[in-house]
């Protein structure tokens, strides 16, 4: 069965996909199987794509996620983040009302999970936040055949085409090979990012100790606990200005502009991030040497991933969403943009957890 004909027969059995997944205010809401995914209000059942702040909150009653994603929640909120928790193994299937749900890889960041929901014939996969580039610190995404697929699109304009993240490493590494007598400070987002960016220095053979802002010791070391090698780390506090020269540092990208950085000779400051493609926004921020590193899907790597899944419908959300719709119908395939509040991007997210963490 194509997944055209299998659309038209669960139309004509009365579920459409919109009766499976509906956009609420607390987020997207499977009435039939009594949850929401990655809810931004406290919800009663919330299955949940990956650690992120914008989508994984506090004060929900279930929540269903992998492993990683419960860990890295119980890190940010502590024990009582929910009343209940069940992990979830990628592959897994779980019934929950009238639909089945099963997690597949979304290759983001470490545990990030798509949610496929299946009711009668019909296939809903919610792919959260995605990217399909290689990343040595979490499993591939996977791509998952379905009727309905819901795309991100932070990076959803052709002008977005990211490139070997290894490159950009390259281009770290040289410039500290240029200034040993000056520090490198690295912005970086501190789940995900930042144990990407070391794990692709150390796949460039530097095997320098490598330090890091307060605010991300503790999900880095929860990264090294899961088997991801990531090498010598050391926390940046406590140590003398003058021994930092010639190292790399890493910071949330928010402490890459205050105070903190004082405690640096002379620092380069860097940010890795999908935006430095915008040289406008590098200026603004005063980012001395962009990386263009994403943990999100390129423009190429939304249509090629929407184009595989062999979705005839496709929901798009968080971020640019007008040109991937457009993309989409001019390819033949139903789209819209599913008006979804309160996802973003993490860095926003970022600001008050560095704050905190290192003043
Ligand atoms: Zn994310």
């Amino acid at each position: 069965m194509t997944a055209k004909h299998r659309r038209e027969t669960a139309y004509i059995e009365g579920m459409r996909p919109q009766d499976i997944l509906i956009p609420a205010p607390a987020g997207l809401c499977c009435k039939p199987g009594g949850f929401h995914i990655d809810p931004v209000r406290p919800v009663e059942r919330a299955v949940i794509t990956h650690g992120h702040s914008d989508h994984a909150r506090p004060g929900h009653g279930a929540v269903l996620a992998t492993q990683e994603t419960l860990d890295m929640m119980r890190l940010r909120y502590g024990d009582n983040f929910a009343s209940t928790t069940q992990a979830v193994r990628y592959g897994e299937e779980i019934r929950l009302g009238d639909v089945t749900i099963k997690f597949h890889p979304a290759g983001h960041v470490l545990g990030s999970a798509q949610i496929a929901v299946t009711c009668k014939d019909t296939c809903i996969v919610a792919s959260g936040d995605y990217k399909d580039a290689v990343d040595p610190t979490c499993t591939p995404f996977e791509v998952v055949p379905c009727d309905v697929f819901i795309t991100e699109a932070t990076f959803g304009l052709p002008v977005f085409r990211h490139g070997d993240a290894a490159d950009e490493v390259k281009k770290l590494l040289a410039s500290v090979a240029l200034f040993p007598e000056r520090a490198h400070l690295v912005g970086a987002y501190s789940l995900g990012k930042a144990q990407r960016v070391i794990a692709l220095l150390r796949q460039e053979s530097y095997d320098a100790p490598i330090y890091l802002h307060g605010a991300m010791e503790e999900i880095t070391y929860y990264y090294q606990s899961r088997g991801i090698t990531l090498g010598e780390l050391r926390p940046v506090k406590g140590v003398k200005k003058a021994d930092l020269a010639g190292t790399i540092a890493l910071a949330p990208p928010s402490a890459t502009s205050d105070i903190w950085t004082r405690r640096f000779p002379d620092p380069v400051t860097a940010f890795a991030s999908g935006w430095m493609r915008v040289r406008a926004r590098a200026r603004q921020r005063g980012v001395e040497l962009p990386l263009v590193i994403s943990d999100h899907a390129d423009w190429d790597g939304l249509t090629a991933t929407i184009a595989a899944t062999g979705a005839g419908e496709v929901w798009v959300t968080h971020g640019q969403e007008d040109a991937l719709v457009h993309w989409c119908k001019s390819r033949g395939l139903a789209a819209r943009p599913l008006d979804l509040v309160g996802y973003g991007d993490e860095e926003e997210h970022e600001v008050v957890a560095a704050n905190e963490a290192e003043a």
